[in-house]
Formats: C-alpha cells, structure tokens, sequence
C-alpha cells in the first residue's frame, strides 16, 4: 500500500465533499478521489441551468453559499464547492478512478501519522487508477462510497443508441439551430432541454412512453413546457417508445403505430442508476426491485464495517429520492457511527 489514511471517500460530488468535511472536523485524515474533477456531475450539467434548490439548501460544510438570484446557476455552484473544498483544504485527488476495492486482513498495523498521532487500523484497500496511468493503492479504516449516477445512464436498449449524434446528456442548443431533434423523457432534464432547444431555434419533438409529462415537472416552468406543445412550436408523441434510432431518423411506436421522426440529434434524458460497482465486489446485497444497496439509512453503514454510502448512491432505482439537499447531510451521520463504534 502505498498510503494510510483513516476515511477514503470514493466521489467528489457535493456529498462526497460533505462526507469528507464530517471527517476532518472529527480530527481524521480524509481523502476524496474522483474520476473526474471536483463535482464533476455539476460539471456536466446543461451549461446555462439553474438549480431548483435555493444555494442555502445545498450549500456544505457550514460554507454560506450566497447569490444574488432566488436560484444557483451551475457556474454559482462550481465556484462555491472549489471555494468550499479550498476553505477545509480538502486532499482531493481528481482524474483518479478507483478501480477496487477490498477488505485487508485483521491485524494490520496502522503506522504513525505526522505529529506522532496514529491513524485508525487500516480495514480496506483501494486500488486506483490515475490519468497517467499510474496505480495507487490507500489504505483506510473507512470507506465512504459517494459515486453518485452520472457515470451510468438508463440506456433505452434499442439498436442506433450508440450512434454519434445520440447523448445522454444534454450541454446547450446552439448547435441545434434550424435542426430536427428528438427528446426522449418526460421529466425535468426532458422538459428543460425541449424549452432551451426550442429557444435556439432548433426544432424539437418530445417522445415519452408516459401519457403526460411527468408529474414531478418544477411548478414554474410547467406553464411554458405546456404552452409549446399547445401551441404545437415543441412536438411531442406521449404514450410512445422508441424502437429505433437510424442516422437522421428516430422510430417511434405508438398508439398510431410506427412513425419516423427526422432527427439529427437526439437527446435520452431518460435518468440513471446509481454506480454500485465497488459495493458489488465486496457483496454488499443490491435490493433486486428497489436497487438499494444494504444499509441503514440512520448510520449509511452498510453490513461491512467501515463502508458506508453518501448521496444519491443510496436511492437505489429512483435516483430521485436522494439529492444534495437531503444527501449533504450523511456525512455527519457515517463520522457519528465512527466514532461510536471506537467506545
Ligand atoms: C440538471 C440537474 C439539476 C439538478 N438540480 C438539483 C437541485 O437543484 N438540488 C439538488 O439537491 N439536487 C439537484 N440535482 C441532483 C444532484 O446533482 C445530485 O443529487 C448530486 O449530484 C448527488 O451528489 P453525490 O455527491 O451523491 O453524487 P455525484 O454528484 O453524482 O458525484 C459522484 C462522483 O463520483 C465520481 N465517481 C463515480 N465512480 C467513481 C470511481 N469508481 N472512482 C472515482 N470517482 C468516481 C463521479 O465522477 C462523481 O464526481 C440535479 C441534477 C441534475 C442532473
């Protein structure tokens, strides 16, 4: 091993960060390793959105987050959480995947740490990979397993999905002026692309297997989604599947039959799972119709002593059901069980 550390945290998304604030204001020696750069989720957002929490409700660590407007824009919230991970001078560790992870045999000697403290008996192992290429592995008393969705989209499972001008995540719509496109999903990504697509000019058409948009549409932009497809200036096909996507075609079934509707870029906004690869390999059980993975959702300890969840990896399928706002908060929880566990 090449380092020893008391709390490893895999994900620097917002409560991955939370989780690794919890643990240095307990005194322990956390790092936090990304795939990608810091919130890298929040990177990946749609380039102009705002977030539909006020900045108080997903601000962390005790940081005020404070803006201007009733709402963050994602460039709000990306300068706060480098501000946040500067103030705590958080050892983050971006571009750095891990790749394994595994339980060390009792009994491993934890060496002394700078100052003459000693860190917690080392339990796990990870195993990780930089950009370069270079492999590192930490050990750590505990793991924190913050990997959040983004990585792993709801795919449709139709032939032409992989084609170039098919995405899962949608940045902004300049590049769609004057072209047709299709937006799979009836949510709030969905909605919010259509309308943002619409207003560069493109030409959008919404394909959702639902009968209506979502339920769940944010109440303020409800009135503007519903009067493009009044008006007919944003198409959509309800109660339709796609079953196909061809180079400039996608074809749709519905209550009409099959139809093909000329795209030149199509969008999925059809959600994502949370990444449990890591938890797999060390067996923690996977609920098989909610995709929670085993943990007690006062503590987020899993059935492994010294691994826990934070954020949205704990929601299972409905990835929904977790967010910043009510995710920010397990950190607090995971260092509570901690330390009550060393009594
Ligand atoms: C458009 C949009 C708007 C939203 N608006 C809001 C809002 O207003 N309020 C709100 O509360 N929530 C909002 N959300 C949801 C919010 O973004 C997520 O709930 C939040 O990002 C979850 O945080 P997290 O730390 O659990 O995981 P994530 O932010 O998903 O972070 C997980 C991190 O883990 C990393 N990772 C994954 N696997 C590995 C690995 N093997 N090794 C290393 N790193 C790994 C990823 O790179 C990523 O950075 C919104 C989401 C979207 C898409």
């Amino acid at each position: 091993m090449d380092e020893v550390v008391d709390v490893a945290v895999v994900g620097a998304g917002p409560c991955g960060l939370a989780a690794a604030i919890a643990a240095q204001r307990a005194g322990l020696r956390a790092v936090v390793l990304d795939r990608g750069c810091l919130v890298n989720g929040i990177a990946s957002y749609p380039t102009y959105m705002s977030f539909f929490s006020t900045a108080e409700r997903i601000s962390i660590g005790g940081v005020p987050f404070i803006v201007a407007t009733d709402k963050p824009t994602r460039r709000d919230a990306l300068a706060y959480y480098r501000g946040v991970a500067d103030v705590y001078d958080l050892d983050v560790r971006q571009y750095e995947r891990v790749e394994t992870l595994q339980s060390l045999p009792a009994g491993v000697e934890a060496p002394s740490a700078p100052g003459g403290a000693s860190h917690r008996a080392p339990r796990w192992l990870l195993r990780s990979v930089q950009r370069t290429g270079g492999v590192r592995q930490v050990a750590t008393h505990a793991v924190v397993i913050a990997t959040g969705y983004f990585g792993r989209p709801n795919r449709l499972g139709v032939p032409g999905e992989s084609l170039p001008h098919v995405q899962h995540g949608y940045v902004e719509g300049h590049s769609a002026w004057r072209e047709p496109v299709v937006i799979v999903g009836g949510a709030n990504s969905a909605v919010d692309a259509a309308l943002d697509m619409y207003r560069a000019g493109a030409r959008v058409t919404m394909v959702h297997f639902g009968d209506t948009l979502d339920s769940n549409v944010k109440p303020w932009v409800r009135p503007d989604i519903e009067a493009r497809l009044r008006e007919g200036t944003i198409g959509a096909r309800f109660g339709a599947r796609v079953v196909a996507i061809e180079p400039d075609a996608v074809v749709v079934r519905g209550p009409q039959g099959d139809e093909r509707l000329p795209a030149t870029q199509v969008y999925t906004m059809t959600g994502y799972l949370p990444e449990t690869g890591l938890l797999e390999q060390i067996g923690v059980p996977i609920d098989p119709d909610s995709g929670i993975p085993a943990h007690d959702p006062l503590t987020m300890a899993t059935p492994f002593p010294g691994v826990y969840l934070a954020g949205v990896i704990a929601s299972g399928n409905q990835a929904n059901r977790i967010f910043i706002e009510n995710g920010r908060d397990h950190g607090d929880a995971i260092v509570a069980h901690l330390q009550s566990s060393w009594r």
